[in-house]
């Protein structure tokens, strides 16, 4: 029976898989530090060119709203030298302004509208202007850039106004240039540039929070004070951070902020432009890294191969010797560069060799010859005890092989062995059930013939020398036998009186020429010569 062992993993394979994940875990660790220092760079790069343009939008802007102040100044300084608005110079003022300002109102001390520009922005000449705003300008009486509110039209705006003040100094009123939010102005025309087509956008807020440009129309208006960046950038400050804005988005925000309007300008890049670069980055490295990985795969099968090919030598001839039908003959030969397999090598020669002897030996105690697989002289003793005690008639045929001697010299050992065996096979031929073959000892062998007299025993030893004398055998030339038989209780009544009778007729066949058969008691040197 064999024992079933679970295959599990192999030498080989295990060490190839160490392999591999050595490399893995390699790869890992060098496309880990390569990302990080890559993504802090990019992380690093990408707040630092928003803080940068937000500050340069910063100062954009700042020198537009300059520009734009001292555009209204000017008009208001026109507006303060003629009592009476001459419509076709305020056109032309106007005009030359439409690139700043979506609309321009000339209104006097009691905020009604003495002039206006153009004039399809829904108010009219004589109106009375009611927001805060122009009520803030009237009462301020100085320039300002207004907070954003609803204009009396219902727009949201942001008012650039400047005080008009006639010749003797006394104040007339205020020209305010407005800015639609929420239209195509300035500012968006300014802004809007600001797209690298990889998300990025800019947008601004005003001192309380609330945006006054985005990309997205519909948040201009919205306070989004909440978020740090605007936070940072309300309190007068420039920088840059990672941000997730009202929406959930996650950017890296610069920020600048703008003092003459107290506006920030906030441009911002989402945190997902890395990703790619970074994908990119590792795809590149893996590539890179495929030949290495698959030389060192080899490599490390190959010494696998070598560590694993002798101990899978050695497993399956110990598995073969301790466990198979047929025991192999010699310990295969190991020749490794490892001092451990040479060692277990030696080690499994050595047991070897003592599990042939403790075989041997368990054989000879079973009653077994180890080389032909006969009876041996312990069993037979037994046997003749037995058949002598319970007067059961047999014969006994003692057989020798003849000038063995000669074949051993010859032939060698090996080769007599067989001759040994081959006989050994014959001999369970001519036998029947309930006889016994033995090896008595060297080339000496014999068969206890059962319920037999002398003259049946002699026929079965004459057709085994017949058979013997045809037959090829191992050594390719005839090698005979002579044999003795002598029969119990006739001859004898002990074994050892039957096997010396055996004997004595064996000697007869021997010195009457050999290659014959003696029935013990007849005078004459005879052979047998009918069938059983
Ligand atoms: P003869 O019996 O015909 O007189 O000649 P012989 O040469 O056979 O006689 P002898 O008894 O001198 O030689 C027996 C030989 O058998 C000696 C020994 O080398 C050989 N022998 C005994 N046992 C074994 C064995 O187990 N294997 C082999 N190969 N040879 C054996
Ligand atoms: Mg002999
Ligand atoms: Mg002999």
């Amino acid at each position: 029976m064999k024992y079933l062992i679970q295959k599990g993993f192999t030498l080989r394979f295990t060490i190839s898989l160490l392999v591999i994940i050595a490399i893995l875990l390699t790869m890992l660790t060098s496309i880990t530090s390569a990302v990080q220092v890559n993504r802090a760079t990019l992380i690093g790069n990408y707040l630092q060119n928003n803080e940068q343009y937000a500050k340069k939008l910063a100062s954009n802007t700042n020198e537009l709203l300059v520009t734009m102040q001292q555009n209204i100044n000017a008009i208001a300084k026109i507006s303060g030298r003629s009592q009476e608005m001459d419509a076709q110079l305020f056109d032309d003022l106007f005009q030359e302004n439409t690139q700043y300002f979506n609309s321009i109102v000339v209104a006097d001390a009691d905020r009604i509208v003495r002039a206006l520009s153009p004039h399809t922005i829904g108010i009219e000449v004589g109106d009375q202007l009611t927001s805060a705003q122009s009520k803030m300008a009237v009462s301020l009486k100085a320039p300002f850039i207004s907070n954003p509110y609803r204009a009396t039209t219902g727009r949201y705006i942001i008012l650039i106004s400047a005080p008009i003040v006639d010749a003797s100094g006394a104040y007339q009123g205020f020209v305010g240039g407005t800015i639609y939010l929420e239209d195509k102005n300035v500012l968006s025309t300014m802004l809007k540039e600001h797209f690298f087509g990889n998300g990025s956008y800019v947008y601004v807020v005003e001192k309380n929070g609330a945006i006054i440009f985005h990309p997205d129309k519909q948040r201009i208006g919205k306070s989004v004070i909440s978020n740090p960046v605007v936070k940072n950038v309300l309190m007068k400050k420039s920088g840059s951070q990672r941000v997730t804005n009202s929406e959930g988005g996650q950017f890296f925000a610069g920020y600048a902020y703008e003092p003459s309007s107290s506006w920030g300008i906030i441009s911002q890049t989402p945190t997902s432009v890395i990703d790619k670069p970074l994908h990119d980055l590792i795809k590149r490295v893996l590539l890179a890294s495929l030949p290495f990985l698959l030389l060192i795969l080899i490599l490390g099968w190959w010494v696998a191969s070598r560590i694993a090919k002798p101990l899978n030598t050695l497993a399956q001839f110990s598995d073969q010797a301790t466990l198979g039908s047929a025991r192999p003959q010699n310990v295969p030969d190991i020749k490794s560069a490892y001092y451990e397999v040479r060692l277990l090598s030696q080690s499994v020669k050595i047991a070897f060799q003592h599990l042939n002897q403790d075989l041997t030996q368990l054989r000879n105690e079973a009653g077994v010859d180890e080389l032909t697989g006969l009876a041996n002289r312990r069993t037979l003793d037994t046997v003749l005890q037995q058949w002598t005690e319970y007067h059961v008639p047999f014969a006994v045929i003692l057989i020798d092989i003849d000038h063995f001697k000669g074949v051993n010299d010859t032939y060698g050992h090996v080769l007599g062995d067989q001759v040994l065996k081959h006989l050994a096979q014959l001999m369970r031929n001519v036998s029947l059930e309930g006889d016994l073959c033995f090896r008595y000892g060297g080339e000496e062998f014999g068969i206890l013939v059962q319920r037999s007299g002398p003259r049946e025993a002699g026929v079965v030893a004459e057709r085994l020398r017949k058979e013997m004398e045809r037959t090829v055998n191992p050594i390719g030339v005839p090698v005979t036998i002579s044999a003795g038989v002598a029969a119990y209780p006739e001859h004898g009544r002990s074994p050892r009186d039957l096997i010396l009778k055996a004997d004595e007729a064996l000697y007869r066949s021997k010195t009457g020429g050999r290659n014959r058969v003696t029935l013990s008691g007849e005078a004459e040197v005879k052979q047998v010569r009918s069938g059983r």
